[in-house]
């Protein structure tokens, strides 16, 4: 009767997980789409309790509070523009408990045979490539070692190596299970350095991508760790991980039109094609604030582009306040969000949320693009690769093919920005270039206030 229970629970929190994913598909519904997946964690985290003879829950319940004692403070004080690096904490966390989980199976289990030892093994593996990878990956976001590509002499001959006697000693595992033990912990840290390596190896900018993958890698390391202890809920809900962890990371390359294979191997930041920069004509045109402001007031209909810039600036709650002037002086503004602009995946969104401004201004990138030529104003904040016509125009240019949000077609363009340096693909761009086009130099948080006062003095 209990075990039918606790079926009947564990179906329910696969349903709320299936349900939780759709919903944090879509901006208005993520909110609802994160708590129901909670709430079916919890209802999971209840049932697995009643499901197995539990050894001590002493030891579980002192684990429960701590954890989540660590959990909410961490995610009290962090900020948005952290949130990768939180992620990447917690993936490598979710492969550490995997790997755990993969060795402590070998203590339980009375008849291990050859599919057994292979599962185990593929759980700590994984679980560990995952646990050192992500703190790698933490580590160069966080500016705590160098994001540069670090790459060993012949990197590639002792990845392979590491590789092959992993698989080596997984063999070992089913012939010499007495020591299984000891050959699962020297599988494990050959697999932590193999993690380590390959993350060494990445520029800090293609970070996001790798947490992402990484993200996926958790997902199957957890899916493992239910076939090792025969938990249907874990095996569902890694395979869910490991299958949302993998589209994310593919809707990234896309977005970005870079095959996986280019992030993980060839290093993008010393590969770039710097040809462009000599080739581009003209000359940028400034226009201060004032001329800036009698250009907005005329307009009916802007779009705002934010990218990279408006985070660093933090420049998102004045978006919002000029949003609000323009609104008020009967003009319409809705905003073009790339899907990678800025450096993480939703990135963008959830700084306009942060400022409370409204999901239904969001246009995604074709929706945009399609209202273009109805476009008075378009205002880019802080955005640069994801403007670049190059990626549209120029076969040479090494974005060439990554969708871009046409502005160039807008009537006119205000660009915010600082300089003339180049965005994350390191190249220039011509669109500041182009006779349309104004740049209003300085912080876009400055330069959106000074806009925003000229509003307010109109009264
Ligand atoms: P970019 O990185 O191309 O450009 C950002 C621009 O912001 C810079 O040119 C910079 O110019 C400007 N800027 C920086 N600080 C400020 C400030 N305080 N005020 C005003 N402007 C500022 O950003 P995009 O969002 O256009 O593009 C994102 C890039 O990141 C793409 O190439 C994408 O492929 C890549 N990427 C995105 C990921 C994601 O998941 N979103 C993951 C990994 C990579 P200046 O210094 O002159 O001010």
């Amino acid at each position: 009767m209990a075990s039918i229970m606790i079926s009947m629970v564990y179906l329910i929190a696969t349903f709320l997980f299936i349900l939780g994913l759709k919903w944090l598909g879509k901006p208005d519904t993520a909110v609802k789409g994160n708590r129901y997946s909670a709430i079916g964690m919890g209802l999971a985290v209840v049932a697995t309790l009643f499901e197995q003879d539990i050894l001590s829950f002493t030891w579980i319940f002192a684990g429960l509070l701590l954890g989540s004692a660590i959990g909410y403070w961490i995610a009290q004080r962090v900020k948005m523009t952290g949130m990768p690096e939180m992620v990447a904490l917690l993936n490598g966390l979710g492969g550490g408990s995997s790997l755990f989980v993969g060795l402590a199976a070998t203590q339980v289990e009375s008849m291990p045979n050859v599919l057994f030892w292979i599962v185990i093994a593929f759980s700590v593996i994984i679980g560990s490539i995952t646990l050192t990878g992500s703190f790698i990956a933490w580590g160069k976001l966080a500016e705590k070692i160098p994001s540069k590509p670090f790459l060993l002499p012949g990197q590639k001959w002792i990845s392979a190596a590491l590789v092959a006697i992993t698989l080596v000693l997984t063999v070992c595992l089913s012939l010499f299970p007495d020591i299984a033990m000891d050959t699962l912990l020297a599988i494990a840290c050959i697999a932590g350095l193999l993690g380590m390596l390959s993350v060494m190896s990445i520029g800090g900018g293609d970070m996001p991508v790798v947490i992402s993958l990484l993200n996926s890698y958790s997902g199957l390391a957890a899916c493992a760790a239910g076939f090792a202890t025969q938990n249907t809920l874990l095996i569902v809900a890694g395979a869910l991980v490991g299958a949302s962890g993998i589209i994310l990371t593919n809707i990234m390359c896309k977005a970005m039109n870079r095959p996986l294979s280019n992030v993980l191997f060839s290093g993008f930041q010393s590969t770039k094609v710097t040809t462009l920069n000599d080739q581009t004509q003209g000359t940028a045109q400034p226009i201060t604030a004032d001329d800036a402001f009698i250009v907005l007031e005329a307009a009916r209909q802007v779009l705002i582009v934010p990218g990279y810039g408006m985070a660093v600036a933090q420049a998102q709650h004045m978006v919002r306040e000029l949003t609000e002037y323009l609104e008020a002086n009967g003009c319409e503004v809705r905003f073009a969000i790339h899907p990678v602009a800025g450096r993480m995946p939703g990135h963008m969104n959830v700084l306009l949320a942060e400022a409370n401004i409204s999901y239904d201004l969001l246009l995604d990138l074709e929706d945009a693009n399609a209202t273009m030529e109805t476009i008075d104003v378009g205002i880019v904040i802080g955005a640069n690769d994801v403007v670049n016509p190059d990626a549209r125009d120029n076969s040479e240019s090494p974005i060439y093919g990554m969708p871009i949000i046409n502005i160039d077609s807008a009537k006119t363009v205000l660009v915010l920005k600082r300089s003339m340096s180049k965005g994350f693909a390191g190249i220039e761009n011509p669109l500041f270039f182009k006779p349309n086009v104004r740049m209003l130099f300085g912080d876009a948080k400055s330069s959106l206030q000074t806009l925003a006062g000229e509003f307010k003095n109109l009264g």
